[in-house]
């Protein structure tokens, strides 16, 4: 006679459980847990030491870590600091973001490795009881029951997990698994680009400066990392295989022709392994929720890397995720209004935002990759004057709606 397994499947209940522990996951995880909500984070990956996934932390986030009296503890982690972003586009070189007068403590960006940004918020978030962060757990499937999303199943190093929870928040970034089971439809508003992001070291004599270069169909971005610089080499979409084929020699040669201070240490990419590729989108959800059920970040709307937003945006909408859902949840009383509330109150910036970059791409990168003598368009001239030079830095810097911490710490 065959033995039949039986395969138990453990269950367990929380009040919100948190798919995803990138910068909304994370953020939000954090400010729930401290404003006592329980709070479960789940992490398919078992550390945060990814592959370059973008290092920008905004000061409208240094804004939110002072606000959490946090601020002087985050700078000491290891960062560099971008006062100024300017591009050159053909002849003309563009100032696109200045920080200096901004209404904030931190008037710059700091480049920190996101592995840091998030290590930091999962260490204060384990101050709080209320707070559990699951690695090596996978979110594999929503439970409905009678219309409304109940909880999750996951894949963690004990076996499958059964979650109950009031409230399910898909943090899982732009390829999630949590709005395609929970069928909810997104726009896409297409990309003309893709980007290789490598390394390169940084030496002494290297200028200080983050810059960008569009020449000859051809872009490429160098950010300051101190020891090394972070390359975006921004290539046709979907060209990736084609780069590829036409062999690392030939890759290295571009590279050095767009920098040419670069050729000394080109031989440092070694192989397409140091190569990275961001199939770049912009998708927006048309509904954020269900009952049972929201998803913010990246998860609700991919960015384009035009302007290194994505997770300032996906901060902002943690916090005010945060703000809005908290009492509720502590109260229990969470309805799709309330779900409702936070996708009103994050789409506008969202929309704009995405609209911004569409501009930039359709007015600068395509028509650049098309191989077009690249020139600044009007409005970029426009607002290099002193009067107007403070805008496109603001709205780089704060976002469209900037968020406020507004959740007590009630742990
Ligand atoms: C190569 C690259 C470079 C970028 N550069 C920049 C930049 O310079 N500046 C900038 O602001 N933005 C940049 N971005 C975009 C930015 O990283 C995202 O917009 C931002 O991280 C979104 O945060 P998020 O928390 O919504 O999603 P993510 O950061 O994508 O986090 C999602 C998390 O969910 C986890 N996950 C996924 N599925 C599951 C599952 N089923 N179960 C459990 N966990 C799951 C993932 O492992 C991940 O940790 C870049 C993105 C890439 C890919």
């Amino acid at each position: 006679m065959m033995a039949t397994r039986r395969v138990s499947v453990a269950s367990i209940k929380t009040t919100c459980c948190i798919v995803g522990g990138g910068p909304a996951g994370m953020m939000l995880g954090f400010l729930l847990a401290r404003a006592g909500v329980p709070v479960i984070v789940l992490e398919k990956h078992p550390d945060f030491l990814r592959d370059f996934r973008g290092d920008t932390v905004h000061p409208s986030t240094l804004e939110m870590m002072y606000e959490l009296g946090l601020l002087d503890e985050f700078l000491k982690l290891p960062h560099s600091v971008v006062r100024q972003i300017s591009m050159q586009i053909g002849d003309d070189r563009v100032v696109i973001g200045h920080f200096d007068r901004l209404p904030v403590h931190c008037k710059y960006v700091a480049l920190m490795p996101q592995w840091d940004f998030l290590n930091f918020l999962a260490d204060h978030g384990k101050r709080y009881q209320t707070f559990d962060l699951r690695m090596r757990a996978e979110a594999i499937d929503l439970i409905e029951e009678k219309g409304r999303i109940a909880g999750l199943r996951a894949w963690t190093p004990d076996g499958e997990l059964e979650i109950r929870a009031d409230l399910v928040v898909g943090c899982d970034g732009r390829h999630s698994i949590i709005r395609e089971k929970a069928g909810l439809k997104s726009d896409g508003y297409g990309a003309p680009m893709d980007v290789m992001w490598f390394r390169l070291s940084r030496k002494p004599s290297d200028s200080d400066e983050n810059f960008g270069h569009i020449e000859g169909g051809r872009m490429m971005v160098m950010l300051n990392r101190n020891d090394y610089w972070q390359c975006a080499y921004v290539i046709p979409k979907g060209t990736a295989d084609e780069v590829k084929r036409a062999g690392l020699d030939k890759f290295r040669r571009t590279v050095g022709e767009m920098s040419p201070f670069t050729r000394d240490r080109l031989d440092e990419i070694d192989s397409w392994e140091k190569v990275k590729l961001l199939t770049v989108a912009i998708d927006r959800l048309r509904q954020w929720y269900r009952p049972g059920l929201l998803c913010i970040g990246d998860a609700a709307h991919a960015m384009s890397p035009i302007g290194g937003v994505g997770i300032n945006l996906a901060v902002q909408d943690a916090v005010a995720a945060a703000n809005i859902l908290a009492r509720p949840l502590r109260d229990g009383t969470v309805r799709v209004e309330t779900l409702n509330d936070v996708q009103r109150r994050r789409e506008f910036p969202t929309r704009f935002t995405q609209r911004l970059q569409m501009l930039l791409q359709n007015n600068i990168i395509s028509p650049a990759l098309a191989g077009n003598r690249p020139k600044a368009p009007f409005f970029m001239k426009l607002l290099q004057w002193p009067l107007l030079r403070r805008i496109p830095g603001r709205v780089l810097a704060l976002g469209i709606r900037p968020e406020h911490i507004h959740t007590p710490e009630i742990a």
